[in-house]
């Protein structure tokens, strides 16, 4: 068994039966089902606008290679440059090129899974540069020195006492500081951050090909300030993030906005089509797009399980999935959690690796149901899990299914080990390997044939010979 699956099965049997981590994993979901429920109903037909966005998706995925040429020509022209990489190290060294040519010291971020899967905080602060989350979810996580939990809300897992006690430990603030009280105080301490800061470093939830833009919606204004304060703006975005026009941001954002947050609309949003040009007065003098593959081609070559590249990544399959509730998001090992990211990580970092995560499912289609973007999740999982057994082909367990799968055709040797042998030899096979937590099953000492067999042989004498 491969160290990645061992750590997750270890992993999730501690998690689940965390009861404080359930908790509050319960507590701020709750809040979320409350939010989605009221976010959807803004749509008369909800269907039919899951259709359109699931369209605009799939029309841009099967031309991304002219779309994104046609958004760096559009972007290039308003002066902003367009860097692609293949993988994160090519990102990281585009990123090393910005950082030296603008002699850059601090680094204000926005919140960007795309940075988290490059490990780009890592990299600069081990080139002696200061990064700053100003993403408030981030800014805790970031705090506490531990990654994101959730790909839209970061710090999920932490309840306000475990937020209020962390800033005690950190920055000495009171004990009982209120949710509002210790958000004042990030909000003050990161003003200056902006201030300060050489290099503004966002995602981008769309690039959009028509007008040469960068899309983000976010709640706070951080992405706002991290793109107006310091002079350069690098925009980190996966290539899967493309769509063709402006026009479809009329539905992709509400859309969005619904299934992350349960909003009519993000707080804001906003799009950035270069750096300031003659005559403003705000925005970068510099903008960057480094344009990220990392394994998304690969993907994009398997015609079933590509359908996963049209995610715009609101979240809600983690929010109903009865696994990612019970395990938690870092059980999962991956910048992405979840069922996205059991379907997308194995192909994304390594399919020997990672693909114990396609079994990481109940294949109950919550997630299925809840997509915006109407991706067949539990059937990619099943793909992957296809996939994962035929990588995997033991001549060994093989033969042993064969012999396994002919005792079960055949009534003589189902019925030849009798239920209290099975019951001894179970406990034996499985000692280890079945958890602590579960009860094996209990064979009855007969069949369900032997049983019968033997009821309608005592009705057949008692009622002499007669069948009833
Ligand atoms: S797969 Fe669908 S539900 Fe899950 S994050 Fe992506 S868009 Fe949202």
């Amino acid at each position: 068994m491969g160290e990645e699956k061992k750590k997750f099965i270890v992993e999730s049997e501690r998690k689940s039966f965390d009861i404080k981590h359930r908790s509050t994993i319960r507590f701020n979901m709750s809040k979320y089902e409350q939010a989605f429920e009221k976010g959807l109903s803004q749509f008369t037909d909800l269907e039919a606008i899951k259709q359109k966005v699931a369209n605009i998706k799939r029309t841009a995925l099967q031309d991304w290679d002219v779309y994104l040429e046609q958004f760096e020509q559009q972007i290039t022209q308003n002066g902003a440059q367009v860097l692609w990489a293949s993988d994160a190290q090519e990102a990281l060294s585009h990123i090393d090129a910005i950082m030296q040519k603008h002699h850059a010291k601090m680094v204000v971020k926005s919140k960007s899974m795309t940075t988290e899967e490059i490990e780009l905080n890592a990299h600069l602060e081990h080139q002696q540069i200061e990064v700053v989350e100003t993403d408030l979810g981030e800014y805790i996580v970031q705090v506490a020195g531990e990654k994101p939990y959730h790909i839209v809300t970061p710090a999920m897992h932490k309840s306000k006492e475990d937020v209020a006690e962390l800033f005690n430990q950190h920055f000495n603030t009171p004990i009982e500081s209120t949710p509002q009280e210790l958000t004042q105080f990030v909000r003050e301490k990161l003003r200056d951050k902006f201030t300060h800061a050489d290099v503004g470093i966002t995602g981008g939830n769309f690039l959009v090909a028509d007008i040469g833009a960068v899309a983000l919606t976010e709640n706070e204004g951080n992405g706002l300030m991290t793109t107006a304060f310091p002079k350069v703006h690098v925009a980190i975005v996966g290539i899967e993030k493309i769509i063709p026009s402006f026009k479809d941001l009329n539905y992709i954002w509400p859309t969005l906005a619904a299934h992350g947050t349960g909003q009519n609309i993000t707080s804001y949003s906003s799009l950035f089509r270069g750096p300031k040009q003659e005559g403003e007065t705000d925005g970068p003098e510099s903008m960057y797009v480094i344009l990220l593959d990392n394994g998304r081609s690969q993907l994009f070559t398997k015609p079933e399980q590509s359908r996963a590249l049209a995610c715009i990544r609101c979240g809600a399959c983690l929010n109903v999935c009865p696994v990612y509730r019970n395990i938690g998001g870092y059980t999962y090992n991956s910048t992405y959690s979840g069922p996205i990211g059991s379907v997308i990580t194995p192909h994304y970092n390594g399919f020997g690796v990672f693909q114990h995560l396609s079994f990481a499912s109940t294949l109950c289609g919550k997630c299925t149901e809840v997509c915006p973007v109407k991706i067949d999740l539990h059937d990619l999982l099943l793909l992957n899990r296809q996939e994962a057994v035929q990588n995997n082909s033991d001549w060994v367990w093989d033969i042993a299914m064969k012999g396994y799968q002919g005792m079960m055709q055949n009534r003589f040797w189902m019925d030849a080990v009798p239920g209290n042998v099975m019951n001894v030899g179970i406990k034996t096979v499985l000692k280890g390997k079945w958890g602590k937590y579960k009860l094996f099953p209990k064979f009855s000492r007969q069949s369900f044939s032997q049983q019968y067999k033997k009821a309608e042989k005592i009705k057949h004498n008692n009622n002499d010979g007669r069948r009833i």
